[in-house]
C-alpha cells in the first residue's frame, strides 16, 4: 500500500481513504457492493488512489464526486467512469485555481513526507470529464447496497451527499465535517446551505454514522443537528462573528463548538 494514504474501514466494505500528511485532511470513501463499487471523491492527486483502490476491491469502480473542488477530484483522471451533479460537470474540465494549489504546496502544509516521485512545484489537477450526471433522487445500486443521491447545495451549487438508508450511513462530502465550513466562495450560497442542513439534521435520528469529506471520521449524527442550529443562529443574526484573514481575503467567521462557518465579509 502507498505510504501517502491511510485506509480505515468505517463500516462493512466501506473504506475511508485519508491523506493524513497534508493539512487539508481530505477523505475519500470506497464503498463496495456485491456487484460494483463507488469511489466517493479521488483526493488531492498527490499519490495514485486508483492503484490503492485496486488493492481493496476487484469490483468495477465508479467515481462519484461530492463536488468539483480540486482537493476532491485530483485523481479523477485515472478513472474511466465519473459521475457528478450537472451543475458542476463543466468545472471538472477546467483548470483549478493556481493560487490555491500553490498555497496548498507550501512546505508547512505537509505534515509528513510526500511520495518520493511527487513534485510539489509541478502540482496541478489534471482535468477530467464526467460521463454520468447524478441528481436528487438518483439511486446507485451496488448490489446489496443502495446509495441515494441527496442534492445539498450551499458549499457549492452541485454539492451532493450519499445516503445508505438501511445502513444509516450519510456521506457528507464538503457539506458536513468538523472544521471550518467554507461558504465564502462566489458560488457558495448561505441560504441554500441552511436549507440543506435543516434537511440533513432531520435525518439524524435514523443515522448510525456521518462520514465527512475532511478531518475526523466517522462522526456521530448529532453533528448534523449542531450544524443546523449554527446556521439557524447565523440566519437569525444571533451568532457572534469575527473578521479573519484568509487566502480568500478578509472573511466573517462564526465559531461553534465543533465547526465554524466562513462567509464573505460583505453580503
Ligand atoms: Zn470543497
Amino acid at each position: 500500500m502507498s505510504d501517502w494514504f491511510e485506509v480505515r474501514t468505517v463500516a462493512q466494505d466501506v473504506h475511508a481513504v485519508m491523506e493524513p500528511a497534508h493539512w487539508e485532511q481530505v477523505i475519500s470513501y470506497l464503498i463496495v457492493g456485491r456487484e460494483t463499487a463507488v469511489l466517493l471523491d479521488t483526493g488531492m492527486g498527490i499519490a495514485d488512489i486508483r492503484s490503492l483502490v485496486r488493492q481493496l476491491t476487484d469490483k468495477p469502480v465508479t467515481v462519484v464526486n461530492s463536488h468539483y473542488h480540486w482537493d476532491h477530484v485530483g485523481d479523477n483522471h485515472r478513472f474511466d467512469h465519473i459521475g457528478i451533479h450537472a451543475a458542476e460537470a463543466p468545472f471538472l474540465e477546467q483548470d483549478a485555481p493556481e493560487e490555491l494549489l500553490r498555497e496548498a504546496m507550501r512546505p508547512e502544509n505537509f505534515w509528513g513526507p510526500a511520495p518520493p516521485d511527487f513534485d510539489p512545484a509541478g502540482y496541478h489537477i489534471v482535468p477530467s470529464r464526467a460521463n454520468q450526471l447524478v441528481d436528487e433522487g438518483d439511486v446507485l445500486e451496488l448490489g446489496g447496497r443502495r446509495l441515494q443521491v441527496l442534492h445539498t447545495p450551499g458549499h457549492s451549487p452541485g454539492s451532493i451527499c450519499l445516503l445508505s438508508e438501511n445502513e444509516g450511513l450519510l456521506f457528507g462530502g464538503d457539506t458536513v465535517y468538523a472544521g471550518p465550513l467554507y461558504v465564502q466562495f462566489e458560488d457558495s450560497d448561505f441560504h441554500a446551505y441552511h436549507e440543506s442542513m435543516k434537511r440533513l439534521s432531520a435525518l439524524a435520528p435514523d443515522l448510525e454514522l456521518v462520514l465527512p469529506g475532511h478531518n475526523l471520521t466517522p462522526l456521530e449524527p448529532e453533528i448534523l443537528v449542531e450544524m443546523a442550529e449554527g446556521f439557524e443562529q447565523i440566519a437569525a443574526a444571533r451568532a457572534v462573528c469575527q473578521t479573519t484573514d484568509s487566502a480568500w481575503g478578509p472573511l466573517r467567521k462564526y465559531e461553534f463548538m465543533r465547526f465554524s462557518v466562513l462567509l464573505p465579509r460583505e453580503t
